[in-house]
C-alpha cells in the first residue's frame, strides 16, 4: 500500500504527472467557475483601430498619451501602463506623453528583465511620474505554456520589482507591501503566495480568471473614446489597465479557459489584479496533506480488499474498489470548491495502484488456497489408499481364520485356539487404529474432554520404547534411553503414549539399518520438561520441516525410502502435545538425522 502511495507521488512528480495534473486543473477550472461578479478593473485598450488610426506600432505612445487624457477626468482609482516605455521617442509625441502620465494618479509604470539581467525601467522623464514599477513578466506552463499562475516578485540583479497588478492594487489601497514566507500583506489584505526560491520567481499567484459569463475584464479602446468620450465615464473608481491588444503585437496567451483563443496580456494583469482585489485565492495543498490521503485512499483500497477476501463473493471488494476510484476523483473538485488546488494525479494512481496490487495479492491467495486443496486432496487420496490397505491385512486374516473355524468343524484344538487368538489380536489392532483416529478428530473439533489422570513421563517412554524395539529389531536399530527426570504428566495416557510411540517408529522408520535412536530427556524452562527423540536417518531440509505438521503431507525421501505412511501421524502428534499445553519442535538435517521433542508440562 505504501508502495502504492510512493510510486502514485513519484509518477505525479515527472513532466508527464504534472501536465495531468494541470490538465484536471483547467478541467476543474472550467467545470467550477466562481459566480460573475462587478469588475473592479478595466482595460483601456490599444486595439487594431486604434492602431490604424494612430499610425501602427509608432502610435502606441500618442494613442497611450490621448488615452490617459481621456480618462483623467473619470478619475480613476489607479492606472497601470503595460506599454513599454524604456527608450526615448520623438520628443513632441514623448512631451505630450509625459504630459499625460504627469497627471494621472496612482500610475503603475513597466519594468521587465532584459537579456543582461537588468531591468528595463521607463525612461526617467516619464518613471518620476509613476506612483510604482511593476514588473510585467508572464508565467507560463513550462510544458503546455498556459497561463494559469502569476508571478507576483521578479529579481533582475539585486533590484526585486512586485508585479503590475500587485502595485496597482498597492496604488488603490496604499500603506505597504509586507512580506512574510507565507504571504504578502497589503492593507489589510493577506496574499497567501510561498516565498521559493528568493531570486527566480518567487513568488506565484493562482489567476482566478473571470468566469466566461462575464466575457472578460470590461474592455474599451482609445479609438472608441475618441468617437464617444463620454465613454470615459466607465473609468470612474475603477483600476485601468492599458495595454495593446491587437493581435499582431504578440502578447497574447492561452488561460485554462480558452484553449483555442489567446487572451492579450493587459487582460491577464487585469484577471491578476481581479484575483487580489476579490481575495480569491486558489492555494496549493501541501505534499504531506497529499501524502496522507494517498495513504489513506490505499489503506482504504488494501481495508476494502481485505475484509472482503475468501469468505465474501468477488464483487463486493470489486463495488468497493470502483467506489473508492470513483470517490478518489472527488477529492481534487471538492478541494477546488474550497479554493484549494489538490492534485489530481497523486490520489488517482495511488488508489489505482493499491487496487492493482490488492487485486494481485488476493489472485495469489485464492490460487495458493486452490493448490493447497488440490495437493491436500491427492495426499488424502493416497492416504486413504494406504489406510484401505493397512485395514485389508487385519481385516483379510480375520476373514481368513474364520472361515476356516466354521468350515472345519473337527480342527485341532491347539490350532483353533491359535486362530481364535489371532482374531482377537488383528480385531484389537483394527478397533485401536480406528479409535485413535477418531479420539484425535474429535479431541481437535473441540468434541470430547480430554482425560485428566496422572501418570509418570518415565512409564509412558518404557512402554513405547519397549514396543518399538520389536519394530526396531528388523533393522537391527538401537533404541537407547538416557536416564529421565522424574516427573508426573497430567492428562490421557494413551494418547501420549500414541505420540512418543508414533516419533520412536517414525525415528525408526527413516534410518538405515544398524543406525541409533536415542531417547533423550531433561529440564525444561521453568515447569516444563523436556523429551526429545534423535536418530540418524534421512533427515529433511528446513522447507520440509515447516510442513511436516500438516495432514497427508510426506517428504519426497520418505516416499522414495520405500516405507510406507499416511503422513498423518505428526499432525496427530502434534494435536496431542498443544492439548496437553506443550509444543513439539523439530530440527532436522538431510542424510544427518532428526530430532523431535516435545517440551511437555510437568504436573506439580
Ligand atoms: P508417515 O510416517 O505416515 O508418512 P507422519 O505424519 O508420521 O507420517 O510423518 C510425516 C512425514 O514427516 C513423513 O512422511 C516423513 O516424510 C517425515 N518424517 C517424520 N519423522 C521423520 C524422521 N524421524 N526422519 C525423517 N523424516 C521424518
Amino acid at each position: 500500500m505504501v508502495a502504492s502511495v510512493g510510486l502514485g507521488l513519484a509518477l505525479s512528480w515527472t513532466a508527464l504527472g504534472r501536465q495531468f495534473d494541470n490538465y484536471a486543473y483547467d478541467f476543474l477550472f472550467r467545470a467550477l467557475q466562481p459566480e460573475p461578479w462587478e469588475p473592479s478593473s478595466i482595460i483601456l485598450a490599444i486595439d487594431e483601430p486604434t492602431l490604424a488610426k494612430y499610425g501602427g506600432n509608432t502610435g502606441i505612445r500618442s494613442a497611450l498619451a490621448v488615452g490617459l487624457e481621456r480618462i483623467a477626468p473619470a478619475k480613476p482609482a489607479a492606472v497601470a501602463v503595460d506599454v513599454l516605455l524604456a527608450e526615448t521617442s520623438l520628443p513632441e509625441i514623448d512631451d505630450r506623453l509625459e504630459k499625460a502620465l504627469a497627471a494621472t494618479p496612482n500610475l503603475v509604470l513597466p519594468a521587465y528583465i532584459l537579456r543582461n539581467g537588468e531591468w528595463g525601467n521607463p525612461i526617467p522623464r516619464f518613471a518620476q511620474h509613476a506612483y510604482a514599477i511593476g514588473q510585467v513578466h508572464a508565467s507560463l506552463d513550462k510544458f503546455d505554456s498556459v497561463s494559469r499562475e502569476a508571478p507576483l516578485m521578479k529579481a533582475g540583479g539585486h533590484v526585486r520589482r512586485w508585479s503590475l497588478a500587485l502595485e496597482a492594487f498597492h496604488a488603490v489601497v496604499g500603506g505597504q507591501i509586507i512580506e512574510s514566507p507565507e504571504e504578502l500583506v497589503v492593507g489589510k489584505l493577506h496574499i497567501p503566495s510561498t516565498l521559493k526560491d528568493e531570486y527566480v520567481d518567487g513568488r506565484m499567484l493562482r489567476i482566478r480568471y473571470p468566469p466566461v459569463k462575464m466575457g472578460g475584464i470590461p474592455r474599451i479602446s482609445v479609438a472608441e473614446l475618441d468617437a464617444n468620450p463620454a465613454l470615459a465615464a466607465r473609468f470612474a473608481g475603477k483600476a485601468v489597465f492599458v495595454g495593446v491588444t491587437a493581435q499582431a503585437s504578440g502578447d497574447s496567451r492561452i488561460t485554462p479557459y480558452s484553449n483555442t483563443e489567446p487572451v492579450p496580456g493587459i487582460e491577464i494583469n487585469a484577471s491578476e489584479y481581479e484575483t487580489i482585489a476579490r481575495g480569491m485565492f486558489l492555494v496549493d495543498v501541501p505534499w504531506l496533506s497529499v501524502a496522507a490521503v494517498c495513504l489513506l485512499l490505499a489503506g482504504m483500497t488494501g481495508t476494502a480488499f481485505a475484509i472482503t477476501s475468501g469468505t465474501r463473493p468477488d464483487w463486493i471488494a470489486n463495488t468497493a474498489a470502483a467506489a473508492l476510484a470513483v470517490g478518489s476523483q472527488f477529492v481534487p473538485a471538492m478541494a477546488f470548491t474550497h479554493s484549494t488546488v489538490w492534485p489530481w494525479l497523486p490520489g488517482t494512481l495511488s488508489t489505482l495502484f493499491a487496487i492493482a496490487g490488492a487485486a494481485f495479492w488476493r489472485q495469489m491467495v485464492v490460487r495458493r488456497a486452490l493448490n493447497r486443496a488440490e495437493n491436500e486432496r491427492s495426499r488424502y487420496q493416497k492416504a486413504m489408499q494406504f489406510v484401505t490397505h493397512e485395514m485389508r491385512t487385519p481385516l483379510t486374516a480375520i476373514q481368513g481364520s474364520s472361515e476356516l473355524i466354521s468350515r472345519y468343524g473337527s480342527m485341532p484344538e491347539a490350532k483353533r485356539k491359535q486362530m481364535a487368538e489371532m482374531i482377537n489380536a488383528e480385531s484389537k489392532r483394527l478397533a485401536r487404529m480406528i479409535e485413535t483416529f477418531l479420539s484425535v478428530e474429535r479431541l481437535s473439533a473441540g468434541q470430547m474432554e480430554m482425560k485428566q489422570e496422572r501418570f509418570a513421563l518415565g512409564d509412558v517412554v518404557d512402554t513405547c520404547v519397549a514396543r518399538a524395539r520389536a519394530y526396531a529389531e528388523r533393522k537391527l536399530i538401537e533404541i537407547d534411553v538416557t536416564e529421565l527426570p522424574a516427573c508426573d504428566l497430567i492428562g490421557d495416557r494413551e494418547l501420549m503414549e500414541y505420540a512418543v510411540y508414533n516419533l520412536l517408529t517414525n525415528a525408526v522408520k527413516y534410518s538405515q539399518e544398524k543406525t541409533r535412536v536415542t531417547v533423550l530427556g531433561e529440564d525444561g524452562r521453568g515447569d516444563y520438561v523436556n523429551l526429545s527423540i534423535q536418530d540418524q536417518g534421512i533427515g529433511m531440509d528446513k522447507k520440509e520441516v515447516r510442513r511436516v505438521f500438516e495432514k497427508f503431507y510426506r517428504t519426497k525421501s520418505a516416499e522414495q525410502s520405500g516405507e510406507l505412511g499416511t503422513g498423518i501421524g505428526l499432525s496427530i502428534v502434534e494435536q496431542i502435545v498443544t492439548q496437553h499445553g506443550g509444543t513439539i519442535q523439530v530440527e532436522s538435517e538431510p542424510g544427518k538425522g532428526s530430532k523431535f521433542t516435545l517440551v511437555l508440562k510437568r504436573a506439580i
